[in-house]
């Protein structure tokens, strides 16, 4: 069964998709399915003995091109539609153990292009009002399969992050005339208290108000709507970023560290968006210190409200030293 439903109470949709249940959980490294077909006779997802990047649809997916009609009826109080979108798995690398920091800055440039390329085909989709690109990676985070591997969600609206990312960005454009995250940009490179590193397009800081001990985002210099937006050049400086990032995530405790990772595109749904819409990818590491995570408790649930026990000056600090140290 899967099937979206309404809930009034926050005029939020969820996702229901009960096969996913049964999906492989942390099989053994000889015996995962994302790894190349070494024996013809028992094919794993890629039939190749060998691959560079790879995507393909979620064997146990959300969100469908053409889904069943829900069983159970839409009414004005809780409405339900089918589960129409797509759910894709974008395998980094055929070798089972690498990170994303190992394989280069060329790899992870081939990389930015697939995901250009899953954004445009995607997104090019009538049903399809926002693609977002994302990777959990750590068993903390809840990772099923250790590949190194992400994913790429085409959703049937603007998810609830985003929306109220673009609805502040569109009450600050009418106040102040200007971009936010450009208004953020300037004031980051300015005042450099809280930047991580920087290169000639983008730059990767700790948000000013972080929700997260270690968060960083990385965010294009100018306002580049999406990763379409930007020029080649462009695009191998953010693969040259993102790679010093995560050396740096990586030499900060001394072993891979887990993060959730989420890219901000404009939608494509066809709305009013691109002046407020400013390509950035959000990392969230849930790690405070190399043995402690910080857990999402009462007041992160409950009331939507973030506590964090470091301030971001200070996390940018360690996370200089760590991408000096990395280099
Ligand atoms: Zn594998
Ligand atoms: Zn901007
Ligand atoms: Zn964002």
């Amino acid at each position: 069964m899967i099937e979206r439903r309404f809930d009034p109470t926050t005029r939020e949709w969820r996702t229901f998709a009960t096969h996913r249940q049964d999906r492989t959980f942390l099989p053994a490294a000889d015996h995962c399915p994302l790894c190349p077909t070494r024996d013809p006779s028992s094919p794993g997802e890629v039939p190749a003995s060998s691959y560079d990047l790879v995507v393909f649809e979620n064997r146990f997916p959300a969100l469908v091109a053409d889904p069943p009609t829900p069983p159970l009826p839409s009414t004005p109080l809780y409405p339900v539609e089918p589960a129409r979108g797509a759910t894709e798995v974008v395998l980094y690398s055929d070798d089972h153990d690498a990170s994303l920091a190992q394989l280069g800055t060329d790899h992870i440039r081939r990389l930015v292009d697939v995901w250009a390329d899953r954004y445009r085909v995607l997104g090019s989709r009538d049903e399809v009002a926002y693609v977002f690109v994302f990777e959990n990676r750590g068993e903390v985070i809840g990772v099923t399969l250790e590949h190194p591997h992400g994913q790429v969600y085409a959703y049937p609206e603007i998810p609830p992050r985003p929306r109220a990312e673009l609805e502040a960005g569109m009450a600050h454009l009418r106040r102040h005339g200007t971009c936010v995250f450009c208004d953020v940009v300037a004031r980051e490179r300015a005042d450099g208290l809280r930047l991580v590193t920087q290169n000639d397009a983008f730059l990767a800081f700790v948000p000013f108000a972080a929700r997260f001990p270690y968060e960083v985002h990385l965010i294009a210099h100018r306002h580049a709507t999406s990763l379409l937006d930007l020029t080649d050049p462009e695009r191998h400086a953010l693969a040259e970023l993102l790679e010093t990032v995560l050396r740096g995530f990586d030499a900060l405790f001394g072993f891979p560290l887990p993060y959730v990772m989420s890219m901000h595109q404009a939608p494509t749904d066809d709305g009013p968006w691109l002046e407020v819409s400013h390509l950035h990818l959000e990392f969230t590491p849930v790690h405070r210190t190399a043995t402690k995570l910080k857990y999402l408790a009462g007041s992160e649930i409950g009331a939507g409200a973030f506590i964090n026990d470091m301030t971001p000056e200070a996390s940018a600090g360690r996370l200089r030293a760590a991408v000096l140290g990395a280099r």
